[in-house]
């Protein structure tokens, strides 16, 4: 009789459970724990890993009602250091172990299945007849290839469009090889000269990957001052270690920039590594997750869900652009990958190295503490300047009606014309206008599922909603009055602004970079490749142009709205605010040319402003880290969020009462709310929430745990935790 096994299920719903091995699995061998296996859970199968028992309590059942798991698949177990951090990532966020689990395995298909996958591509045949949607596939499915499954999802044509296709000889398949090997960076394939700094900090980056032991470390370096190249040291040293190189992972905040990153690297390498992002095909998935857990991918570049993949011999790892606030995960297990990037790195005894020009005021903190190694690059590589900051006081200088750059600017973006060089208007808004109003009866465009206003996209000819993708024609009368011509478009986003520059500068090339119009790696690709062929003279950009780019002849930057990021007014509004416009400064002046950056504000006393006016980043650190230690915010105190949502408003403000009046009644705890959310209706659901607040010395997790868990909700009402949040919408 095989001996009783836990097993945590991949169903966030239920507990870890207990099984026996399989029916053929050899008698008096254990499973070991880690495995990936198979159950049966009531009349279906479902993914599961072998536990720890004594890590993983669960209600005990019966010997003799102890059912033998199906299977034990045939990948590596995952790692006790792997199961430590899934342990303390649920006990830390309040998720189930399964939801965490989950992250770490790929699907049931990428896991078994066969080594081959049928891929379909354009055969440059055509179809017996055309169809608008035929038509629709083959112009959208030139150059790609892919199950049948994911070119629908791509081309937006039914898979049954699709496979008739193929019959048809339309589509031909090809057999893709999902395990074929990938090529190993070479650590000396170009090693680049290091300035005397760089030397030092790469130094001591190769001296911590050998030494194998955990390290947080906080790269903390100017823009343009060598950060990537001398984190790649650590990589090449982690390549050189043990037989055939150890594994490094790299955390990028966007997939957007994961184009530029591979080019890059595989100038310093060879070749390129292995990406891991959401967007990967189903055959690409297995084949990078299968090569993680073997060891033979030894770089991988990911997106946050990136840390939990199985690694079978991690060196370091590396969070690039650490203080960007995208690490943090927004739905399902709220978890912040450059806080679980820590941690991994402790469990697995190795380095991590958090690398950014304008670190998280908490990752400062832990380094004025001593629980982090400052590295430090405070110049840019080449004698390049940090470029020179304006304030442009729009209250003096306003632009004209309905035109939002200011007569300073417009001047120095002609100057940059005439010189040839390249420049950079940000502003973080998608779309043309934020509010369409209507002149006559002043009615305000929302969306009907959220209390936000519909977005005009004029790119698309609609109006989209930011929070739940709602979209609908752009109306000809005003929906509420009825009146036609009536409604206006208020404010300006990107495209507005690409609008004022195609009409100012007629001449100017320009390039719109938003997630609207890279939303692709290879649209990405297409737009480094002009910027570089000097074949764009103005970008006209969001957040998605703020980091990672090096164009050396870029000079000018110009910040359209400078207040933007200091609205919201929550916790991190300054530090989000004074991170952004540092970065996308960062931008300019990176080559042998000198770059200026012009900032236009209502408010240029804004201690942000100041501070990004006198390039003095240490008296905004301070002044900032005062002020949240005052108020005991985090890093100072422990914080957690309580979202209560329900498509009945009644029933979501019950809830919420009945959390806030059961609140604990201890020292140093402090609970604010319940209240409406500041996005009170989000995909047609009605939100409250709560703040906790508390000293770092009480167990916030445990409180959170048996305050919540007691209490009876309907079936309707969804309370979430976020702990350390990020977003108070
Ligand atoms: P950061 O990540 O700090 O912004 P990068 O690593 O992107 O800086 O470096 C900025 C630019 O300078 C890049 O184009 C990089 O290739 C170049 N660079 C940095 N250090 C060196 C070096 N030692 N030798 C040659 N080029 C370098
Ligand atoms: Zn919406």
């Amino acid at each position: 009789m095989n001996k009783r096994m836990r097993v945590v299920v991949m169903n966030a719903a239920l507990g870890p459970l207990d099984y026996r091995a399989p029916s053929d699995w050899p008698a008096g061998t254990p499973v070991p724990p880690g495995s990936i296996v198979v159950a049966p859970l009531g009349p279906r199968e479902v993914l599961g890993v072998v536990w720890d028992a004594e890590h993983m309590p669960a209600a005990s059942v019966p010997e003799a009602k102890l059912r033998p798991l199906r299977e034990v698949i045939s990948v590596p177990p995952l790692q006790p250091a792997l199961r430590r951090l899934i342990e303390w990532t649920a006990d830390y966020y309040l998720a189930s172990p399964a939801q965490v689990a989950r992250m770490a395995i790929p699907s049931i298909g990428a896991l078994r299945g066969p080594g081959q996958i049928t891929e379909y591509r354009l055969s440059g045949e055509l179809p017996d007849r055309m169809t608008p949607k035929r038509l629709m596939a083959l112009e959208a499915l030139q150059g790609e290839q892919a199950t049948i499954r994911e070119l629908s999802a791509l081309c937006d044509v039914s898979e049954a469009v699709l496979r008739t296709l193929a019959q048809q000889n339309v589509l031909e398949p090809v057999v893709v090889a999902t395990d074929r090997p990938y090529p190993a960076p070479e650590p000396d394939h170009d090693v680049p000269q290091l300035g005397p700094e760089q030397a030092a900090v790469a130094a001591e980056l190769r001296a911590a990957v050998a030494a194998r032991q955990f390290a947080p470390l906080l790269l903390d370096g100017v823009t343009g001052s060598g950060k990537t190249e001398v984190y790649f040291e650590a990589i090449a040293e982690a390549l050189r270690q043990g037989e055939n190189g150890r594994q490094t992972l790299v955390l990028l905040p966007e997939i957007a920039l994961t184009q530029n990153f591979l080019a890059r690297f595989e100038m310093r390498f060879g070749v390129a590594p292995v990406a891991w992002h959401s967007a990967l095909k189903q055959s690409e998935r297995r084949r990078a997750w299968r090569a993680i857990a073997l060891g033979d991918a030894k770089v991988i570049v990911g997106a946050r869900s990136a840390l939990f993949l199985p690694y079978a011999d991690l060196a370091a790892i590396i969070v690039d652009e650490a203080h960007e606030t995208s690490f943090k995960q927004e739905d399902g297990v709220r978890y912040n990958a450059r806080d679980v990037a820590v941690m991994r790195g402790r469990f697995e005894h190795i380095p991590v190295v958090l690398a950014s020009a304008t670190p998280a005021l908490e990752s400062r903190y832990m380094a004025a503490q001593g629980i982090y190694r400052t590295l430090a690059l405070p110049a840019r590589h080449g004698g390049a300047q940090l470029p020179a900051v304006h304030v442009l006081n729009l209250l003096e200088h306003p632009p004209e009606k309905q035109h939002w750059i200011a007569p300073p600017l417009v001047a120095a973006l002609e100057q940059r014309l005439e010189a040839g060089e390249q420049s950079l208007l940000f502003l973080n808004r998608r779309g043309f206008a934020p509010l369409t109003l209507c002149r006559t009866c002043g009615h305000r465009i929302k969306c009907p599922n959220c209390s936000a206003w519909m977005v005009e996209h004029r790119l698309s000819a609609r109006l989209a909603c930011h929070h739940c993708g709602h979209h609908m024609d752009l109306p000809e009368a005003c929906p509420e009055c009825g009146d036609k011509d009536a409604l206006v478009a208020c404010g300006p986003g990107v495209e507005r602004i690409a609008d004022e520059v195609a009409r100012r500068f007629a001449t100017a090339r320009t390039a719109l970079v938003t997630s609207d119009t890279m939303w692709s790696p290879s649209h990405a690709a297409a737009f480094v490749e002009n910027m570089q062929a000097g074949l764009i003279d103005i970008i006209i950009g969001t957040q998605l142009v703020t980091k990672g780019f090096h164009f050396p002849q870029l000079t000018l930057v110009g910040v359209i709205d400078a207040d933007i990021g200091l609205e919201g007014g929550d916790l991190r509004a300054a530090e989000r605010s004074f991170q952004q416009i540092a970065q996308v400064s960062g931008r300019a002046g990176r080559g042998e040319k000198p770059g200026e950056v012009w900032l236009q504000t209502r408010f240029p006393t804004d201690p942000v402003i100041a501070a990004l006016a006198d390039g003095d980043r240490e008296a905004f650190y301070d002044a900032e880290t005062e002020s949240r230690r005052r108020i005991g915010a985090p890093p100072f105190g422990r914080m957690a969020a309580i979202i209560i949502s329900s498509e009945d408003v009644k029933e979501a403000q019950e809830a919420a009462n009945r959390i806030g009046g059961t609140a604990p009644q201890i020292d140093d705890l402090w609970v604010m709310g319940p209240a409406p959310a500041p996005l009170s209706m989000l995909r047609g659901r009605h939100r409250y929430r709560l703040l906790v607040q508390a000293k770092r010395s009480l167990e916030l997790q445990r409180i959170l745990r048996e305050w919540l868990s007691p209490l009876p909700f309907p079936r309707g009402v969804r309370v979430s935790v976020d702990v350390d949040p990020y977003s108070f919408t």
